[in-house]
């Protein structure tokens, strides 16, 4: 169930769960389009297993390592502030081509989002004037009847927000800092309680994973408690899709070849809807906030590079520039100090529909947060019992810019590292160890050495010299 169901991402997961459903193909300028799945890890990416018998490697799709929801089989339902039904939302979204928009109107618009709850504190003014389709009433009275939409829909089901950015929400001692605080303070209708904080604690109680995909705080202290004492998964903060993305791979890199970026500009126009709502300074500021410390982890990993409380300068743009529409542009500037006092400038240009670069990993958080609740851990010897995860799942980490980690837990931004984490519980599952990505021969002489410890799996010759 999507919260903002009728937006840009909300309207093109639909339309191409749909599309691919049906295996639909349609004419472009440059030729025939087929639907698919690109941009998805579970869908478009294949994992390294091992070598065959002539030493080839082999990759297989990510999606065939377990048995994981098929796109083909997810509902979708959900709410959204405005009342266009999802025809029509796809067509205002302006991000599919038409002639794909033209063969599935009919059908899309058989679905209409259920009323919300809107606050007009929490985002910017300039919505107020698609907010046509309200839950009325207290928070108290609102949060039942996002319980009771949710058990309406009598599937097995998760909840993730795809509304807009809200603001953050001040963290107060007797407001939400603890679970009984926030379920008091929803029931006294403080006005700190959002929109999203309410859908999340529905969601809990409904016993439903929820999952946020835009950076405010919706996990305020109160509700991750309520998550832990409810044992329900809860997963965010913020998707990666584009400039972040692209910042935690290439500041990884640069960082791990002992190059030491000082200063990272990162300037983004775009014309959607988010982008008229991330105008308002205190919408920007969440996003800022979500974009900024993105290299935190790898900066810390280098105290050769770095003192300890040493950072790049770093700073964040985001201008709304109507006619560009959905087609957002992120320009960044990396300057790296190299050896003996030189410098080496990075200049980035990425231009590209923003909601199709999300959309697929919309589809990943579901597919792999479904998967996390079937997932059971236990250490190496066999009479360990079987535990599950714990409800803050850093699991998805790699499909969001500010990952929520249990508390006192190192967040991991580094992309490659939270792939790898992906892949390696993958791998656990079916008996694989860990990818070590070494090379064949490297491989071979490992698997001779015998796993008991305290052999040695690895070992060292000789003295440098001299
Ligand atoms: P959008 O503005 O097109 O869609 C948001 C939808 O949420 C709108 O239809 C709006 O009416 C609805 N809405 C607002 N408040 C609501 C509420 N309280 N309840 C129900 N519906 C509500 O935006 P989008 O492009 O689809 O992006 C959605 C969110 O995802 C934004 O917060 C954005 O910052 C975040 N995000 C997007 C990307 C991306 O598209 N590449 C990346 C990271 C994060």
């Amino acid at each position: 169930m999507l919260v903002g169901w009728g937006g840009n991402n909300g309207s093109t997961l639909t339309t191409a769960l749909e599309a691919n459903r049906r295996q639909l193909k349609w004419r472009k300028r440059t030729g025939v389009q087929h639907a698919n799945w690109y941009g998805s890890i579970t869908q478009a990416s294949t994992v390294f297993i091992g070598s065959d018998e002539t030493g080839s490697d082999v990759f297989v799709p990510m999606k065939e390592l377990l048995p994981m929801v098929e796109p083909n089989d997810i509902v979708v339902d959900g709410w959204d502030i405005s009342n266009l039904h999802l025809a029509d939302a796809m067509v205002r979204a302006e991000v599919l081509d038409v002639a794909l928009q033209d063969q599935l109107y009919e059908q899309m618009a058989k679905l209409k989002p259920r009323t919300s709850i809107y606050d007009p504190d929490f985002i910017a003014a300039n919505q107020s004037d698609r907010a046509n389709n309200l839950i009325k009433g207290t928070r108290q009275e609102q949060y039942e009847q996002i319980r009771r939409d949710i058990r309406d829909f009598k599937q097995r089901s998760g909840v993730l927000w795809t509304a807009n950015t809200e603001r953050f929400s001040e963290v107060q001692p007797g407001l939400n800092t603890t679970s009984q605080e926030l379920l008091a303070s929803l029931k006294a209708n403080h006005s700190e309680v959002s929109p999203s904080t309410i859908f999340a604690m529905a969601s809990v109680a409904e016993g439903c994973t929820y999952i946020n995909g835009s950076p405010q705080n919706t996990f305020v202290p109160g509700l991750i408690q309520l998550a832990e004492e409810k044992n329900v998964f809860i997963a965010g903060d913020d998707f990666k899709s584009g400039q972040t993305k692209i910042k935690s791979v290439l500041v990884d890199f640069l960082v791990g070849a002992g190059i030491k970026p000082v200063s990272i500009a990162s300037y983004n126009h775009l014309g959607n809807n988010d982008g008229k709502n991330l105008s308002a300074p205190q919408q920007f500021r969440s996003k800022e906030i979500s974009k900024s410390n993105v290299v935190d982890d790898m900066v810390a990993s280098n105290r050769l590079l770095y003192g300890a409380n040493e950072h790049p300068d770093h700073v964040v743009v985001i201008k709304y520039l109507p006619y560009v529409g959905d087609s957002k542009r992120a320009m960044d500037e990396y300057t790296s100090e190299i050896m003996m006092g030189g410098h080496n400038t990075l200049v980035i240009h990425n231009t590209c529909e923003d909601s199709l670069l999300a959309t697929p990993l919309i589809l990943d958080l579901v597919i792999l947060g479904e998967l996390s609740t079937r997932i059971q851990l236990r250490s190496a010897e066999e009479s360990a019992s079987w535990v599950p995860f714990k409800p803050v799942l850093p699991l998805v980490s790699y499909l969001c810019k500010a990952p929520l980690v249990p508390q006192g837990s190192q967040v991991v931004n580094s992309l490659f590292r939270q792939r790898a984490a992906i892949e390696n519980i993958l791998r656990g599952c079916i008996g694989l160890p860990p990818i070590s990505n070494m090379t064949l021969e490297q491989r071979f002489d490992f698997a001779t050495i015998t796993n008991e410890p305290p052999v040695k799996r690895a070992k060292l010759l000789g003295q440098p010299c001299a």
